[in-house]
């Protein structure tokens, strides 16, 4: 029998480039759910607390092709868990989280893959860097060489239309490309983690690698 989640998968894997990374969403989404879509051929999980996430990590532990994904706002005193629980940082969004995390990585000898997370417009409900504050930091971001920083993160800003989406996600390609060209040491560009249920399909057309989807796969979320 095909589940539900099964089926959404494969629709939503129907729609993607093979090139572009599904990552599923599973705040507040059950293990059984994740076992489902283990099942149907994710390997990224997505997760945005660090406690929640560690008491899914532990009964998934017999499954080692998981590769985990920090998706949500990464509080200091966190950064250690974060670092030993998660293969991929996408919020990454302050000079001063990324020199702790470039200092907790090389004690503890792990090389985390990261993205920056930038608001390409101003947004009071989101962190991360502002397209200026991003560049003033390149040059210190650069320094940190056990961070593998692969890309941008961005998330637009809630009530815009389908043009100004679509927008905001060119402007952050045309950023990572802009940043690319600086070739600057240890900062690669190649990511774009961009595009939840509302707006992946904008977000693949405008160049996005790594998508990040919740309700479309698992369901709206009890609130
Ligand atoms: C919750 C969340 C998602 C998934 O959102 P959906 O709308 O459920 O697809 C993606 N990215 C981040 C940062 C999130 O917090």
């Amino acid at each position: 029998m095909t589940s539900s989640i099964a089926l959404r998968i494969a629709t939503v894997r129907q729609q993607l480039p093979a090139s572009v990374k599904l990552i599923a969403v599973t705040k507040q989404v059950s293990v059984a759910a994740m076992r489902e879509a283990y099942a149907a051929g994710v390997r990224d999980f997505g997760e945005s607390r660090i406690q929640e996430a560690a008491v899914k990590q532990a009964q998934l532990q017999n499954i080692c092709d998981i590769t985990w994904h920090f998706i949500g706002r990464l509080q200091s005193n966190k950064a250690k868990k974060a670092l030993e629980q998660f293969q991929w940082i996408h919020s990454l969004d302050s000079l001063e989280l990324a020199q702790r995390l470039e200092r907790l990585a090389s004690k503890v000898n792990l090389r985390p893959q990261v993205c920056l997370q930038v608001k390409i417009l101003s947004d009071p409900n989101k962190s991360g860097w502002t397209v200026p504050e991003l560049f003033a930091d390149l040059g210190e971001l650069s320094l940190c060489q056990n961070l593998q920083i692969q890309g941008l993160m961005v998330i637009p800003p809630l009530g815009l239309n389908e043009s100004e989406t679509f927008d905001v996600f060119q402007q952050a390609r045309e950023l990572a490309a802009k940043i690319q060209q600086m070739s600057l040491p240890h900062i690669q560009m190649q990511q774009l983690s961009m595009g939840m249920s509302d707006d992946y399909q904008l977000a693949v057309r405008a160049g996005a690698t790594m998508v990040r989807l919740g309700r479309t796969l698992f369901g709206e979320r009890p609130v």
